[in-house]
């Protein structure tokens, strides 16, 4: 009698948590288990999701598998814990290290946000209070139990996992659950976020190995449709970034790179330095300013397992990218402010990726009014963000209570992207060796897993459904 409820991500790309019951409707027999534990961002209606209560209690949910450490899949985990969750959440070694560093500085920006809210009165709760803190999400990390991607743990007597490659950030995998109900075995593959199929043209720079392990069987799917409506450029994006960057220089500009901390910092990063070595662009300073970006340079070069055959090769060429001549990695403020004061053309990658906070701000205040600089977008801006009024070109953006005219040249590139688009997964889904007897699309916006779900059927006949929110769904 196991069901799976979605208690997040289901018609929304954030808030990612599946629970697996093996017992009955009522949710209060069975062993419980909660696939990924993400919280809600975006608009308000979602995030107030964050703050009610699941379905069942926390303390009645068994264990927490992870696919991987993107806020949206794991930065629920301290609430739960806060709430009285008591079991293990089981993830990759490399996914544990960044939740190391993710989930704390959630904790952290909470304290500040419910601190603001408190000072300016703007929220209706009095006091406003953090999801959690700094320490409760340091706290929530003893429960980690680290599982390599292959290896088979069982639960339960009834239920067991394993982890296989997703390749969509350092450390991802997919979770294929075996469960026995009604004395027949069925096996469940969660998706998480899946990464693109292999090829230096379409996925540049990659850091961690490409492509989703190939010839699954499942009885039945989870899967995400970030991208079920849209096709990723195909052309290299490369020899444009070149170009883009040359004639920014050339004018005396700096270029602007607002980027995620982690993932697409380092990767940026690499290919900038291919860029470098194999002459493309000068050898400008590159300045990488942001503390996470730091630590998760760190934790990439702990975990030389993951890299793809180049980033490999070109960390034996030129060693860790903290010690690359000509890249200045800032850590603390005054190290940042001291790349304000740099009058020469330069790179600058700062985070938050969408310019919703953090150093970027500094940057862009700064050099937004100027002509010669380019902002070059390398991320989805959501629409609401400081980074989507940029990208869209709008006269001016507020950042720090004053308006700051936008004359720099706004440039965006949509290669790179850690999703696969349409032709990916289907590319991907065709290595099956068999049929699903369901496939249930999570992490979508509406017209995105509607589109995806469509183009399943009629491609490859499968049976196909967009979860719903709450929704029970019986393992049958
Ligand atoms: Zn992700």
């Amino acid at each position: 009698m196991a069901y799976i409820q979605f208690l997040g991500a289901a018609g929304t790309v954030t808030g990612s948590k599946h629970l697996i019951n093996t017992g009955d409707y009522s949710g209060n027999s069975g062993f419980q288990v909660l696939v990924d534990c993400g919280l809600f961002q975006g608009p308000k209606e979602w995030r107030e999701r964050n703050w009610q209560n699941l379905p069942i209690a926390a303390n009645r949910i068994d264990a927490v598998i992870l696919t991987h450490a993107h806020l949206d899949h794991c930065g629920w985990i301290p609430r739960l814990v806060k709430d009285g969750f008591r079991g293990a959440i089981y993830a990759t070694p490399p996914t544990i290290d960044l939740c190391g560093i993710i989930l704390p500085d959630s904790g952290h920006l909470q304290e500040e946000d419910a601190r603001f809210y408190n000072k300016t009165k703007k929220s209706k709760h009095d006091p406003a209070l953090p999801l959690y803190t700094f320490e409760e999400a340091q706290k929530s990390l003893e429960q980690f139990k680290p599982v390599l991607a292959g290896d088979s743990l069982d639960l339960s007597p009834e239920i067991s996992f394993r982890f296989v490659r997703a390749a969509h950030i350092l450390g991802s995998c997919m979770a294929e659950v075996s469960l026995t109900t009604d004395g027949q075995a069925r096996r469940l593959l969660f998706t998480g976020d899946i990464g693109r199929v292999r090829d230096h043209k379409v996925a540049p720079g990659k850091v961690v190995h490409s492509g989703p392990q190939e010839g699954e069987t499942a009885d039945l799917v989870v899967m995400e449709s970030t991208y079920g409506n849209r096709t990723h450029p195909k052309e290299d994006p490369l020899p444009e970034l070149a170009r883009l960057i040359t004639a920014a220089a050339n004018r005396g500009g700096s270029v602007v790179v607002p980027a995620f901390a982690i993932e697409r910092t380092q990767k940026f990063v690499f290919i900038l330095k291919y860029l470098i070595e194999s002459g493309q662009i000068s050898r400008l300073p590159v300045f990488c300013d942001s503390p996470m970006a730091i630590k998760a340079v760190e934790i990439f070069l702990k975990h030389d397992e993951e890299y793809t055959d180049e980033t490999r090769d070109m960390i034996r060429k030129y060693g860790s990218p903290l010690q690359w001549p000509g890249f200045v990695f800032a850590s603390t403020p005054e190290e940042s402010k001291k790349i304000n004061d740099a009058r020469m053309p330069s790179i600058i990658i700062s985070s938050s990726g969408m310019v919703t906070g953090g150093r970027i701000l500094h940057h862009l205040a700064q050099r937004l009014p100027d002509p010669r600089n380019l902002v070059l977008f390398i991320g989805f801006q959501a629409p609401g963000t400081r980074g989507f009024a940029i990208k869209n070109k709008s006269a001016e953006v507020k950042i720090f209570g004053d308006f700051v005219p936008i004359r720099a040249q706004i440039e965006a590139l949509e290669q790179f992207s850690d999703h696969a688009d349409p032709p990916e997964l289907l590319q991907w889904l065709r290595t099956f060796r068999n049929q699903p007897a369901a496939t249930y699309l999570v992490h979508g916006e509406p017209d995105a897993s509607a589109q995806l779900r469509e183009q399943m059927q009629t491609e490859l006949g499968w049976k196909v459904e967009v979860a719903r929110y709450l929704e029970k769904v019986r393992v049958a």
